[in-house]
């Protein structure tokens, strides 16, 4: 029964951990990434506005990625735990969660930060590659798909977000730093922040916040 937060810099393989802790902990992962970019698919008010704001790599507004997140916190699947990947990304929206969550009786039990240098996430980026159909995160080396261009699990097509190109990664860097760097603080004052290293491989990233965890 956790209530989880991953925090670290875009790239850091918050997705990929988020699917294995989920998995582990039977918790439902929300990433408001995905969220975003269905809304997008599905051409939906909140992913018009918020479409130019991703294409650029900035942040999409608070308001708007709250009231998204909201939404799928009240359902029934979070009531016992969840974890939560890419939110909060502002102080604000930290605070906006701890308030939603004190009116319920519950807080964040931990955040969990993976912690990688620039220049390995400047290549784990441009690597990237999605399944269009059940969201799966591959690597063109470090996690090929069996066939090229299809999941192995579903076998959708796989695809190279919009995003994940040098010049807005590099935007994304700058935006890390500036508005969600401090959320560390924010989590670290709060005592509940962990770091894990993130350059190792998945499965021994994925071991140690297990042992921190418990099994
Ligand atoms: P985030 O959600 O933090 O942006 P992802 O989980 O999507 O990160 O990972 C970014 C890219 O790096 C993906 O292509 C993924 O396959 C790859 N990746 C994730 N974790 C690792 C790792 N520990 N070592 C090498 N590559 C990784
Ligand atoms: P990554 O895993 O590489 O960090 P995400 O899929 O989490 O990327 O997010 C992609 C984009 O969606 C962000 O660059 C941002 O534009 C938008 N986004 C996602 N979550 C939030 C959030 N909590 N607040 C504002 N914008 C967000
Ligand atoms: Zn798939």
């Amino acid at each position: 029964m956790f209530r989880l937060v991953l925090l670290g810099p875009p790239g850091a393989g918050k997705g990929t951990q988020a699917r294995m802790i989920a998995g582990k902990y039977s918790i439902p992962h929300i990433s408001t990434g995905d969220i975003l970019r269905s809304n997008i698919k599905e051409e939906t008010p909140y992913g018009v506005e918020a479409k130019g704001y991703m294409d650029k790599g900035e942040l999409v507004p608070d308001e708007l990625v709250i009231a998204l997140l909201r939404t799928r916190l009240d359902e029934e699947d979070c009531k016992t735990g969840f974890l939560l990947d890419g939110f909060p990304r502002t102080v604000a929206q930290a605070e906006r969660l701890d308030n939603y969550l004190k009116k319920r009786g519950c807080r964040i039990d931990m955040a969990i930060e993976l912690d990688v240098a620039e220049d390995i996430l400047l290549k784990r980026m441009v690597g990237r590659r999605v399944c269009r159909v059940c969201g799966a995160t591959y690597h063109i080396t470090h996690m090929p798909t069996r066939i090229e261009g299809v999941c192995d699990i579903c076998g959708g097509e796989t695809y190279q977000r919009a995003d994940d190109t040098v010049e807005t990664v590099h935007n994304r860097f700058i935006v890390y730093h500036k508005e969600t760097a401090p959320l560390l603080d924010y989590y670290q004052t709060g005592g509940i922040l962990n770091r894990f290293d993130g350059s190792k491989d998945p499965e021994t990233i994925f071991e140690s916040i297990v042992s921190v965890l418990g099994a």
